[in-house]
């Protein structure tokens, strides 16, 4: 268990918080998703109640270690400011942690929140240079880190900084912590995962550290066709990760040596071409015609997975079952989201294109928690050490 700032004295105190509020922008870079700035509100609100001095580092886009306006977090502290109902004080400095930063850093006062200016405006940030690290904890006494989307990175602000400050997450990390680590210790089985998207070798480690945990992993979405080819079927013109073959047989080996379930479509959604007007029919997986793609998982899949999320006391979701940005063929996704809704269990959505899925079908109601770090909980689930988790204290 690590230490949350539940578990330490705050008043007075100079805290440095790293939040993910690497939010959407348009041309005029107005805010076009808040969510990320919401979901840090709870951990701000306690360390201004607790009378922390509250400084606030975050990325925002890719500015490649230089200081473009464009990348700027002013609207973020507007934002911020409107949902706390307080002030941020704001400075925008090109070396982020300068003589104005420090001065106002110095002057906070207990209850007051101050947001310093895109910590990859300066290029050791990512590089996890220790310089760079030390100016940031020179600011504070206490590093606390609810920068969950960032946590697969070893960067000065997500990392580095635990060297010189001791470290505990705020709420957000909590959270996403707990939910991480009982789907990997002690999960209600019938544990379910499913899994979707595109590419194999990317779900390949996921599938791999899965398997001695799991009952049942559904397969969906472009890179369920390679296994169906692994297994001898004509795919048509679906996507197929040629040297990923061999190992999409040997991990169903492995499944059914573990006792794993591992099911791939029994029939798909096809059409001639990858596009949302493109004349599409259902086809079962030992017919698949040569000139058409499998775009989605056809009604029978889709029923299949329904009743084995609906029977699961736990269910993990990554990845799409179709090209859920096409309407045509989004009803697999769509599917596969009302039954995670819909099912008793606990159900985990890791961040990326399902969060989005399941958003965009105003789903989001029934499910336990879905991750706000796509990369983060899919690396976590992978088994490895996410350098902004690992860095903070034990309790
Ligand atoms: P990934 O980035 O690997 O998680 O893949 C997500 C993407 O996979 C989404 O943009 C989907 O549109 C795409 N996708 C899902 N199913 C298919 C499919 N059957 N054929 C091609 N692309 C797909």
């Amino acid at each position: 268990m690590k230490k949350t700032i539940r578990d330490i004295a705050l008043n007075g105190r100079k805290v440095f918080l790293r939040c993910d509020f690497n939010v959407p922008l348009d041309d005029d870079r107005n805010i076009t998703d808040d969510r990320r700035i919401q979901s840090a509100v709870p951990t701000i609100q306690y360390l201004m109640k607790e009378g922390a001095c509250t400084i606030i580092a975050s990325h925002l886009g890719r500015p490649k270690g230089n200081p473009d306006p464009q990348y700027s977090l002013a609207p973020v502290a507007v934002r911020l400011s409107e949902l706390l109902g307080q002030e941020v004080q704001f400075v925008s400095e090109p070396e982020v942690t300068g003589p104005a930063a420090k001065k106002a850093a110095e002057e906070l006062s207990p209850g007051a929140v101050l947001l310093l200016e895109n910590v990859r405006f300066r290029p050791e940030e990512t590089k996890n240079e220790a310089s760079f690290s030390e100016e940031l904890a020179s600011l504070a006494e206490i590093f606390v880190n609810d920068a969950f989307g960032t946590a697969h990175r070893a960067h000065c602000s997500t990392a580095g900084v635990a060297d010189y400050l001791p470290a505990v997450s705020g709420f957000l990390m909590e959270k996403e912590i707990s939910f991480f680590e009982n789907l990997l210790q002690s999960p209600a089985h019938p544990f379910t995962a499913v899994l979707g998207g595109s590419k194999v070798s990317d779900k390949i480690p996921l599938i791999e550290n899965l398997l001695d945990k799991v009952d049942t992993i559904l397969v969906g979405g472009g890179m369920a066709y390679t296994f169906l080819k692994a297994r001898g079927c004509e795919i048509g013109t679906s996507l197929l990760d040629e040297e990923s073959l061999g190992l999409a047989s040997e991990i169903m080996e492995k499944a059914e040596t573990a006792g794993v379930s591992f099911l791939i479509p029994k029939d798909s959604l096809c059409a001639p071409e990858f596009k949302n007007d493109s004349p599409s029919e259902t086809f079962s997986s030992e017919s698949m015609p040569e000139d058409m793609m499998g775009l989605d998982i056809g009604p029978e899949t889709a029923e299949q997975y329904r009743q084995v999320i609906m029977d699961s006391a736990t269910v993990v979701w990554n990845g799409p079952m179709g090209v859920f940005e096409m309407d045509s063929f989004a009803g697999g996704t769509r599917a596969v989201a009302q039954a995670m809704n819909d099912t008793q269990a606990v159900t985990v959505i890791g961040g990326g294109d399902s969060a989005a899925a399941v958003r965009k079908f105003d789903l989001e109601e029934g499910i336990s928690h879905i991750s706000t770090g796509g990369g983060a909980s899919l690396e976590y689930l992978e088994g490895k050490v996410l350098p902004g988790v690992a860095c903070l204290q034990d309790k």
